[in-house]
């Protein structure tokens, strides 16, 4: 038997090209991808402005699939860490981060990852397997369905969960794809956020693929030495081809080039460290994401103090860098950056 394929894997013109080859009119794609997207359909029973015989004949070639979240756990900032079960085995986390009622939204985009990133926790448990464009869509859409309960919407959505999604790119691509589709989720592109450690060739094709999509890049380290150490990617693209990079990517008008950088107390938090940060990154439209380490078992790195970040942060806002320092949002539900892990460590996958 040929397994049914998941729409939710198909981008709405892979969707036409699936029903144009069992015969169906082009309309048809519009018409099942607004009921997946915006109204949630869950079967095709529910679509009913499709005609009970194509309803049949896509039930047998085709399902819907969806994630339910088998963990939701709420922190006392009002973050909600979500853990989903991929029936497999594996599990991924996303978590929804409410500022003032301006939703956003973080998702993983792999289980495990394989860049090995000295400080990061999901580093340690290496790829087990890439996320479906559909899993990567059905935990927005999980989340959705709270948040609209309570009528509000999703308005961001940043891919820094687990994972590297440049390292998935052929999922990842298709999940924008229908995030921004306006008959799909109807995000604005300004308002998707891919998030990488520097996989230079995969930057490139991201931006001839989605042109408009938001930018962040984890530098983490301003020598080559250092980012050599704690990011092994940089021994394949170092600093000087990871900026060009940025340079060359096709961000529209004044739109910025986001670098995150993980301050690790003693390691990379000095003043001498943000005035080569200052200067690596000052001929490229950019704003800095400060995020102090949040520690975890089993990794010797430390918190910075206070006092560092408080400087750090004042030399790079005193040369007019917009800097936003993050607060550890989620931290008591472990909710913070780096800090998913879900239940993989008890997996027998692992
Ligand atoms: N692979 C992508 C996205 C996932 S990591 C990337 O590297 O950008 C999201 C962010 O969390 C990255 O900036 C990463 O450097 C940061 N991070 C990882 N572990 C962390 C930790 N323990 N504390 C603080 N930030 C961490």
């Amino acid at each position: 038997m040929i397994p049914k394929t998941d729409l939710k894997n198909l981008t709405q013109p892979a969707l036409e090209k699936f029903l144009q080859g069992q015969g169906k009119e082009r309309f048809r794609a519009t018409q099942v991808f607004k009921w997946i997207y915006q109204h949630d359909a869950g079967c095709f029973e529910e679509m009913t402005n499709i005609s009970k015989e194509l309803r049949r004949e896509l039930s047998e070639t085709a399902c819907i699939s969806k994630l339910e979240p088998e963990a939701v756990e709420v922190g006392s900032d009002g973050t909600r860490k979500y853990l989903f079960n991929l029936g497999d085995g594996h599990a991924v986390e996303s978590v929804l981060i409410p500022i003032e009622g301006r939703n956003t939204v973080c998702i993983s985009s792999q289980v495990g990852c394989a860049m090995a990133c000295e400080f990061c926790l999901t580093g340690t448990f290496k790829l087990a397997r890439n996320l479906t464009t559909a899993e990567i869509i059905n935990q927005i859409m999980a989340i959705r369905h709270d948040v609209r309960e309570s009528g509000e919407e999703i308005r961001n959505i940043v891919m820094m969960g687990m994972g590297e999604p440049l390292h998935n790119l052929d999922n990842v691509i298709p999940a924008i794809q229908i995030m921004i589709d306006g008959n799909g989720l109807q995000l604005s592109n300004r308002r998707v956020t891919v998030s990488t450690c520097g996989l230079v060739p995969e930057m490139e094709r991201l931006g001839r693929e989605i042109p408009n999509v938001n930018l962040a890049v984890s530098l983490n380290a301003t020598t080559d030495k250092l980012r050599d150490q704690i990011m092994p990617v940089n021994r394949r693209y170092p600093l000087k081809v990871l900026l060009q990079a940025c340079k060359e990517f096709p961000l529209p008008g004044r739109r910025k080039v986001t670098f995150e950088y993980v301050m690790l107390g003693g390691v990379n938090d000095t003043l001498e460290d943000a005035k080569r940060l200052l200067r690596l990154i000052s001929d490229i439209p950019n704003k800095v994401n400060l995020i102090p380490f949040n520690e975890h078992e089993g990794c010797d790195f430390k918190a910075p103090t206070q006092a560092a970040i408080d400087a750090f942060h004042t030399y790079l806002i005193d040369r007019h860098v917009t800097v936003i320092t993050r607060d550890s949002r989620g931290g008591d539900i472990s909710a913070a950056c780096g800090q998913l892990k879900g239940k993989l460590e008890k997996n027998a996958c692992f």
